[in-house]
């Protein structure tokens, strides 16, 4: 039994995962997920990429709920099927990225502006071992008033 993450190369894991993007040598843009070819922005004609481990931490853009199971290639994880929470999280460095709501929270815990953070959990086990996912998960939100 491994645990195998279900798509490659995405993300790392361990006690700090992080989303892991391309971010452009000439012109520092960052994409995720990671490119190929040419810089997709269009004031750039670079095809120089490195690997960068985007930020841990971000802000709820948008969010949903999942009330129906998805159409494939969507894989069910339960049966009956579970609703689940999506976000979709603005990142520092200005990129916005869709994840699951991590377990045990849900829409009642989001709102636009709450900060979540990048969490590595299981989303389905097979015979092989257990396959992880990236989802954001809502922090403490104490003294965020007193930034203002
Ligand atoms: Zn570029």
């Amino acid at each position: 039994m491994s645990t195998v993450p279900v798509i490659e190369g995405w993300f790392t894991t361990g006690d700090s995962p992080a989303l892991v993007g391309s971010g452009c040598t000439m012109c520092g843009t960052v994409f995720f997920p990671k490119i190929a070819g040419f810089c997709r922005n269009p004031a750039c004609s670079s095809t120089e990429f490195e690997d960068l481990a985007l930020s841990r931490h971000g802000t709820v853009w948008s969010y949903t709920d999942a009330r129906y199971q998805p159409p494939p290639p969507y894989i069910p994880v339960s049966d009956p099927y579970e609703p689940f929470a999506l976000c979709a999280v603005e990142l520092p460095e200005g990129l916005v990225v869709l994840g699951q709501v991590a377990d045990g929270y849900g829409v009642a815990d989001l709102h636009v502006g709450t900060q979540v953070e990048l969490v590595v959990e299981t989303l389905y086990t097979d015979e092989s071992g257990d396959r992880t996912i990236w989802r954001w998960r809502p922090v403490a939100e104490l003294g965020e008033e007193a930034d203002r």
